[in-house]
């Protein structure tokens, strides 16, 4: 049985609204809801999970105890099947004090059924957008909605968390240049309104010029050498960002990535002084 949820924004797709936004197209849905009575009783035959982080795969644990098979890139089904790890990995490999995690790490494991880069399903297009985690996927439908999990955060989404989360800004500038190459009527991030293509290319101008001006203002800060916890505190401070735990955590992985990226393209050094790493712009 095919069940009609939520809106209507394709010939054939439809998705509900929420704090993450879901995807129903024929017998699938697209990262889930965070309310099981938003399906009505419905059980999709699968569920497509664009990413390991627990927002998004919040009730797919329930849907496969009622029979929905669940997809996920192969790299993201272990974060799905083991959400520990993320957890692990923010506090490097240790396990951080429980005030420490933020909640979009924080979910209910769920056994992972298929690859979806070995899956093939007619009308579906999976089109990988890392660099938000290491391999996610948007889900491109054949009636060109494609939903794009946290791939883009639109200018909304950046007034209200300024540095929004990402393992690679390499890889996010290149998943949001495949985004703008990618033809399609509708895009449906994973949070916030669907937005038309030429709305998207905006979007999408906008997020680079952010992760660049972010690259900005800590070649600014490293003009002389700080510390890995100064920088971090630097750029927190100036963007003003939510003094908590779990809002910190992130950042020093938003931050480090940076880092990582900025001495990938030569222009930052690093130095170990007194078991304190130090960062410095090269000028
Ligand atoms: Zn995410």
């Amino acid at each position: 049985m095919v069940k009609k949820l939520g809106k209507r924004i394709g010939e054939e797709t439809n998705y509900i609204p929420g704090a993450v936004n879901t995807g129903v197209f024929r017998d699938c849905i697209i990262d889930t809801s965070w309310d099981i009575t938003a399906y009505e009783g419905w059980v999709p035959e699968f569920v497509l999970i664009t990413h390991g982080h627990a927002d998004h795969f919040r009730l797919a644990y329930l849907l496969r105890q009622r029979g929905a098979r669940i997809g996920a890139p192969r790299e993201e089904a272990l974060l799905i099947e083991r959400p520990e790890i993320n957890i692990r990995a923010m506090f490097s490999w240790a396990w951080p004090p429980e005030e420490m995690v933020t909640s979009f790490f924080k979910g209910t494991a769920c056994r992972v059924d298929f690859w979806v880069e070995n899956w093939h399903y007619p009308g579906i297009t999976p089109i990988p957008l890392p660099g938000h985690s290491v391999a996610q996927v948007g889900y491109l439908t054949e009636d060109g909605v494609l939903f794009s999990g946290d791939a883009l955060y639109t200018r909304e989404l950046w007034k209200e968390f300024p540095l929004p989360y990402s393992i690679d800004p390499g890889l996010v500038r290149d998943s949001l240049k495949r985004l703008k190459l990618t033809e399609f009527q509708w895009l449906v991030p994973g949070h916030g309104k669907p937005l038309t293509k030429e709305q998207s290319v905006e979007e999408i101008e906008s997020h680079l010029a952010h992760l660049d001006r972010l690259d900005e203002m800590i070649l600014y800060y490293l003009q002389k050498p700080r510390s890995t916890e100064e920088i971090i505190s630097d750029i927190y401070t100036a963007l003003q960002l939510k003094n908590s735990l779990a809002q910190y955590w992130l950042a020093v992985t938003v931050i480090k990535a940076h880092l990582s990226y900025l001495h990938r393209k030569e222009q930052v050094r690093f130095f170990l002084d007194k078991y304190r790493v130090y960062w410095e712009a090269i000028a």
